[in-house]
């Protein structure tokens, strides 16, 4: 049998729902499905307002809507992210400004943020890398004090915390991701938190094309109109129908990836011990949701032959990002004002293992895989 790298998993429920969408017949968005997958992700992230988009990558684009970006605005954020990161605030005429990353954690560095601050920059943008949550009071301390808005893109990062509070609920907005390869799935899809309570009425306004449909829905305006930019960023109800019932197993799911992580964590402490590899570090105030599980090689053609002599045994493994900085748009639309030098040396050097709901019963295949591999190379 051959182990892919990731199976999205399902609960078993999802076609339930679907068909009571279709029996409800409501099928645009913001029905009864969508009201219930906003009102479990104001509950449990603690966020004063959840919005579904269409993917992550629409509400870093709402988002951008909302922090009133400008052309020629800054925005500062790691480059080892997706490129939906920086390509929400190009779109507006940004200049993603990155600054490199902290080598525990691979998240931006708390400690290069301020040197990279202009005057016109206008916002931050903290990538929860692996689930794992970026210093987040440094953040918001430097944010408060340049006045600057912070976006945290929390695609890998529901159900984790940081000092006990919930990714997703600290900085005035939030992304989240449903893509099939994240925790929780709808297929595609994705989430807006706004933590903000002055940016909740626009919010509504951008993801309804622009206009004041809420506002009619709920009689608080006697017809609607176009009142301001925006787009069709909301998902139909059979995209939200599908998502609730991956929520109502959220806490199982999280406990279930859990689980997996912990294995590859102790199965490979030998191997880091002896210097081969090194493992994820989650500091002490960070509770991770176990989205991925990675391995630091030394070197990357170390990588390569790691790669080839795992798929050689059926067991797909992947890399991950090329920075944005040192891809073509990246460099022709972003600024790199330092080195990125432990950026670029991750980056050659990071291996994803398969972590997926079922993968339990083939795990030991992987792990004893990756352990004669070190002798056989
Ligand atoms: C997955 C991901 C995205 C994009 O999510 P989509 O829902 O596919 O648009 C953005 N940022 C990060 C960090 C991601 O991991």
């Amino acid at each position: 049998m051959k182990i892919p790298f990731n199976k999205p998993y399902m609960t078993g429920k999802e076609l339930w729902y679907i068909a009571q969408a279709h029996a409800e017949g409501h099928m645009a968005g913001d029905g009864s499905f969508t009201k219930k997958c906003q009102s479990w992700l104001e509950g449990n992230i603690n966020t004063r307002k959840a919005l579904l988009t269409h993917s992550c990558t629409a509400a870093l684009e709402m988002a951008a809507i909302l922090a009133d970006i400008q052309p020629g605005d800054e925005v500062i954020m790691p480059s080892y992210t997706f490129v939906s990161t920086a390509n929400a605030f190009v779109l507006r005429g940004a200049v993603p400004v990155f600054v490199d990353i902290r080598a525990d954690t691979l998240n931006i560095d708390e400690t290069l943020v301020e040197a990279a601050i202009t005057n016109k920059t206008r916002a931050i943008v903290p990538v929860h890398y692996a689930g794992v949550a970026c210093e987040m009071d440094a953040i918001m301390e430097i944010a408060n004090r340049h006045n600057l808005l912070v976006v945290e893109d929390a695609a890998q990062g529901i159900m984790s915390t940081y000092k006990g509070r919930p990714l997703g609920s600290i900085g005035h907005m939030a992304t989240l991701s449903f893509h099939e390869t994240k925790n929780i799935i709808s297929g595609e899809g994705g989430a807006l938190l706004i933590n903000d309570p002055s940016l909740a009425d626009r919010a509504e306004i951008v993801r309804e094309k622009g206009t004041n449909r809420k506002q009619f829905f709920r009689g608080q305006v006697d017809k609607y109109t176009w009142v301001d930019v925006g787009s069709s960023y909301l998902p139909s109800e059979i995209v939200a129908a599908f998502l609730l019932a991956q929520t109502e197993e959220a806490t199982d799911i999280t406990q279930r990836r859990m689980a997996i992580w912990n294995t590859y964590h102790n199965e490979l402490k030998a191997l880091e011990r002896e210097g081969l590899i090194r493992r994820p570090v989650i500091p002490p105030e960070c509770v991770s949701n176990a989205h991925m599980y990675y391995i630091l090689l030394p070197d990357a053609k170390y990588r390569t032959e790691l790669i080839n002599y795992l798929e050689k045994q059926g067991i797909q493994t992947v890399f991950h990002y090329v920075p944005l900085h040192s891809s073509p748009a990246g460099s022709r639309f972003c600024s790199t004002k330092a080195e990125l030098l432990v950026t670029d040396d991750i980056a050659v050097r990071l291996l994803r293992l398969p972590l997926w709901l079922g993968l339990e019963q083939h795990q030991k295949k992987v792990i004893d895989a990756i352990l004669s591999t070190t002798v056989d190379l």
